[in-house]
């Protein structure tokens, strides 16, 4: 044995068992369960291949109860007939040598409650964790908490009787051992609430049915470990020292080693943040005799040898192995073999590195993927330090650089710096850190607090970027070489981008706002496309032939059928390009002017724009694709007729030349310029749009200025269901869910499904010129968004169709009618008033009831550039214009004189590829 490093001394445990060394696989989420928490294949091989050399893997946490998964695809010991699966997992480890520990768990308030079937989640007390949108658990009875501690005894037989040589009790990442523990979520005044005595008597009581299983099923050696958080962040909430009244506590009943759960090995206090003191050191000093017999497990930021040996040089006696058992399976072997290692996974190697599909999207895993076959921007080494200001914030943060990426990201000592803001950092550090860029999705409810620290952080990427290419002996100032330059960052730019760099094009997105996502990340509904594989799996029948039809026959037979020909034959590999990137669109749902469900959006019905710019950043990032942000395409340079770059401007007005054989507009439609608006249609004056700030149509006159042809410039479309203090879009799928329009009289007066184009002309000729979007809870449970409309304040909601009349000032017994016609059109699946067909979908009869009042607003322009289905620019005689490429909302033709809703995204994501594939090969050449 090489006894020349600690890590490699084996460990005999208190209760006797021992451990061959002192690295342990981490536990990690892998997502990887059946839908009912039955162990996959895929899981089994996974944890096989990774077994062996290390001392023992942790397996992922299990649930104990069907109310406890806390996340999709969690694993389940909460009945006998998981023991199989689990016992597979047991074998394949233990077969290789290693001992197999179960951690075992019950998520309480951070269940969610679609993982269960919509019912409410338990807790200790009804009192909801304290983050945006959680639900309001419900507070376990006094007999319920008994049975719960029989649930996780149960739960500890079948992990002996799956062959385990030990479980770890998951007392920490607020779950419900850990929320019984705490004064924030448990406030009962029986004897398991209220002093810290009685709140730790849930933990204990889980430890002491663990220890009576052991006793009477397993052998002596039974290894039980205890995970916990050392802090949490909650007012009133845990800290250091009733972390350590509690381990005390445990270890006087008998533990084999206690489990800190941290980010990183050395980490000091979440909650004090003046005291840098490392937590383990704290621990050390304070803990008793007692509890300094248990070993400790030290977890965070283990990639190398060293890093696993500064761990027990700090007083743990085992180190966990996290994310980098994940990017190397034989990661203990390597590390004995004194390899250096990175962390980061080579985007083809999912299947060799045993890395199962679901993990492989999960963010942590995906944030570690790379592309090997390209080779990002260099930066000057240093710390680069930044000013970021956001409405009342105002404070610096030091980026440290290393030559090829961001090492640290840090606040500068600021005292006024609330407890909300630097949890936000945090975790959006970390995102960054993990991503290696400043692109990531922004902190929820912090939205204008991340895009400043994340706009710092880019410029403090430029500035080191710029100096690097002096040091160099180059000239930043200097034209810039690109095969292609892409302008816009909306859904048809991202596409273009990735699609150029896979076929090995050297790429840069210009984009004049401060943030990606243009007007593409507003999208709600969804994106159409007929003969997919999801509709197939989903048994729904469809034809292209149909989609075409439809579509033609929605854009008033305006539609270039060239063009509108390419876009249904290519929607569905569009759909799968997506897929292939890990943006699975595998819901599907119906639009206006659709005859069926055609229109794919993500599986948990989200708003398909965030999802859909998150991925493709997320894409963008494994690729190194390099992001202009706050610059502007001023002109598109071309020489001998041919496109030759662009002159860029930035925020602080310095211009710099990108040169580029292929540029791709992608800048989006005009529909924010009520200049452009009112010069093609001037009775829209007035109406408020939907759109973003950027969508100002400035692509179109660049490519005027080469000679570009427009087409159906006039063709503007209003979209009928827009919130008008907020012009916020209302999506077209709430009605495709099952909701109608009433107008202020209480009657229906259109069929809502029809196009937008029409449904608009309906509400205008109202009196009011608007109508109210009425739906029940059903049409509510199946849409993300209304709930989105409800915390945004634009529902007006009440129990009864009667007391919801009342608040819209409304007729009630014409409300009550229309909704008893409507329902009885549901019952007999045909529209007597007004022909729906579609999204006939149930009766409006579960309360709460809910009515939005809303009105048209400008929302898309058909019009734009000419291009052909190469996606190649076309000038005014309709001959190419070498160079130039163009795809999304810039250009005209497709959808003729009315979008169908569902077309938009389709129409950027099958261009966008397109185009880039076009201007790569081209650029090549
Ligand atoms: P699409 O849906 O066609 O992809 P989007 O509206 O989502 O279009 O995105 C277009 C993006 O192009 C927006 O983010 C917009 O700010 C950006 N943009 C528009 N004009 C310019 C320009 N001249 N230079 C750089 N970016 C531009």
């Amino acid at each position: 044995m090489n006894t020349l490093t600690p890590i490699l001394n084996p460990l005999t445990l208190p209760r006797g068992a021992v451990l061959k060394n002192r690295l342990v696989m981490a536990p990690m989420t892998t997502c990887t369960g059946f839908y009912d928490g039955t162990v996959t294949r895929e899981l089994v091989d996974y944890y096989r291949v990774r077994a062996g050399t290390l001392g023992a893997v942790i397996v992922e946490c299990c649930f104990i109860d069907n109310l406890g998964p806390a996340f999709p695809g969690a694993i389940a010991i909460d009945s006998d007939n998981k023991i199989p699966g689990l016992a597979r997992i047991a074998e394949a480890i233990k077969s290789r040598g290693s001992k197999a520990i179960l951690q075992i768990y019950h998520g309480g308030r951070m269940v969610e409650p679609e993982l269960i079937g919509g019912r409410t989640p338990v807790a200790p007390s009804a009192i909801a964790a304290p983050r945006e949108g959680a639900t309001t658990p419900r507070a376990l009875t006094g007999d319920e908490v008994d049975m719960m501690i029989t649930k996780f005894g149960d739960a500890v037989n079948r992990a002996i009787k799956a062959g385990f040589d030990g479980v770890e009790i998951h007392g920490a990442n607020t779950y419900l051992i850990q929320q019984f523990y705490s004064p924030h979520s448990n406030r009962r005044e029986d004897q398991w609430g209220g002093s810290r005595e009685n709140r730790a008597r849930f933990p204990l009581a889980v430890l002491e049915i663990t220890h009576k299983m052991a006793a009477r099923f397993a052998s002596a050696d039974f290894i039980i470990g205890y995970r916990f958080s050392p802090e949490e962040l909650e007012v009133p909430g845990i800290r250091f020292d009733d972390t350590l009244y509690l381990l005390e506590k445990l270890a006087e009943r008998g533990l084999d080693y206690v489990h800190f759960s941290v980010g990183q090995l050395l980490r000091s206090s979440i909650v004090e943040h003046q005291d840098p003191t490392p937590l383990i050191e704290k621990y050390l000093a304070q803990r008793s005799p007692t509890l300094a017999k248990v070993p400790t497990i030290g977890v965070g930021g283990v990639v190398n040898k060293s890093d696993a040996e500064l761990g027990l040089a700090h007083g743990y006696d085992l180190v966990a192995i996290g994310k980098a058992c994940i990017a190397y399976p034989d990661w203990a072997d390597r590390i004995i073999n004194n390899q250096t290692l990175e962390l980061f996974i080579d985007s083809t190697q999912r299947e060799a590195l045993t890395i199962p599909e679901p993990l492989w999207r999960f963010s942590l895993v995906d944030a570690m993927i790379r592309d090997t076959s390209t080779s990002g921007r260099k930066y000057k080494p240093g710390v680069f330090q930044e000013k970021v200001e956001a409405e009342a914030l105002k404070l610096k943060i030091n980026v440290t650089l290393d030559t090829d990426r961001i090492t640290d990201i840090a606040l500068e000592q600021d005292d006024s710096l609330d407890v909300d803001f630097t949890t936000t950092f945090d975790t959006l550090r970390n995102r960054m850190l993990v991503a290696n860029s400043p692109y990531v999705d922004a902190i929820t409810g912090a939205t204008t607090q991340s895009e400043a620290l994340k706009k710092a952080v880019s410029r403090a990427l430029a500035t080191s970027s710029k100096a690097q290419v002096i040091e160099e002996g180059g000239n930043p100032e200097a034209p810039q070489q690109y095969d292609v330059v892409v302008i816009g960052s909306g859904g048809a730019g991202l596409a273009a981008a990735i699609e150029a760099c896979d076929d090995g094009a050297r790429v840069v997105i210009v984009e004049k706002m401060a943030t990606i996502g243009g007007n593409t990340i507003k999208a709600s509904v969804g994106m159409n496309a007929a003969e997919t594989r999801f509709q197939k799996l989903k048994g729904i029948h469809d034809s292209k032939t149909a989609f075409y039809d439809e579509t033609l026959k929605g854009g008033k037979f305006k539609n270039n059928p060239v063009l509108l020909k390419e876009f249904v034959e290519l929607a569905p590999a569009a759909i799968d390009w997506l897929a292939d990137h890990h943006i699975v669109l595998d819901d599907i749902t119906i639009t206006g002017g659709m005859g069926t469900d055609r229109t794919h959006r993500p599986a948990d019905r989200s708003a398909v724009g965030g999802f859909l710019i998150s991925g493709l950043v997320k894409n963008l990032n494994n690729r190194n694709i390099d992001v202009m942000l706050d610059t502007s395409v001023a002109e598109i340079l071309s020489e001998n007729g041919a496109v030759c770059g662009v002159k860029v401007v930035n925020e602080y007005n310095d211009s710099r030349i990108l040169l580029a054989k292929s540029v791709i507009v992608a800048t989006g439609g005009f529909s924010a310029n009520r200049e452009m608006v009112v010069k093609y249609r001037p009775e829209l004056d007035g109406f408020v749009t939907t759109n973003h700030k950027g969508a100002t149509g400035s692509g179109i006159g660049l490519l005027q200025r080469l000679g570009a042809g427009t087409v159906d410039m006039q063709e503007i479309q209003i979209h009928p269901t827009v919130e008008q203090t907020t012009s916020y879009l209302i999506s077209e799928s709430i009605r495709g869910g099952g909701a109608i329009l009433v107008s202020q009289a209480g009657q229906r007066f259109f069929n809502e499904m029809e196009t937008r184009d029409k449904v608009s002309a309906q509400i205008i000729a109202l009196p009011e010129k608007s109508a109210w979007i009425i739906f029940d809870d059903q049409v509510r449970r199946n849409n993300k968004a209304a709930d989105e409309y409800i915390a945004k304040g634009f529902v007006e909601q009440a129990d009864t169709p009667e007391a919801l009349a009342v608040k819209l000032n409304m007729d009630q017994n014409a409300l009550l009618a229309t909704l008893a016609r409507y329902n009885q059109f549901v019952a007999q699946q045909h529209d007597d008033d007004f022909g729906r067909q579609t999204a006939l979908r149930h009766p409006l009869n579960e309360g709460p009831f809910y009515a939005i009042r809303i009105a048209p607003g400008v929302h898309h322009t058909m019009g734009g550039v000419t291009i052909n289905p190469d996606t190649a620019v076309l000038n005014a005689d309709g001959e190419v214009i070498p160079g130039a490429w163009a795809a999304g909302e810039v250009t005209g033709g497709i959808h003729g004189a009315n979008r169908i809703g569902g077309n938009a995204i389709a129409d950027i994501i099958i261009f966008g590829i397109l185009a880039g594939r076009h201007a790569a090969a081209y650029a090549r050449r």
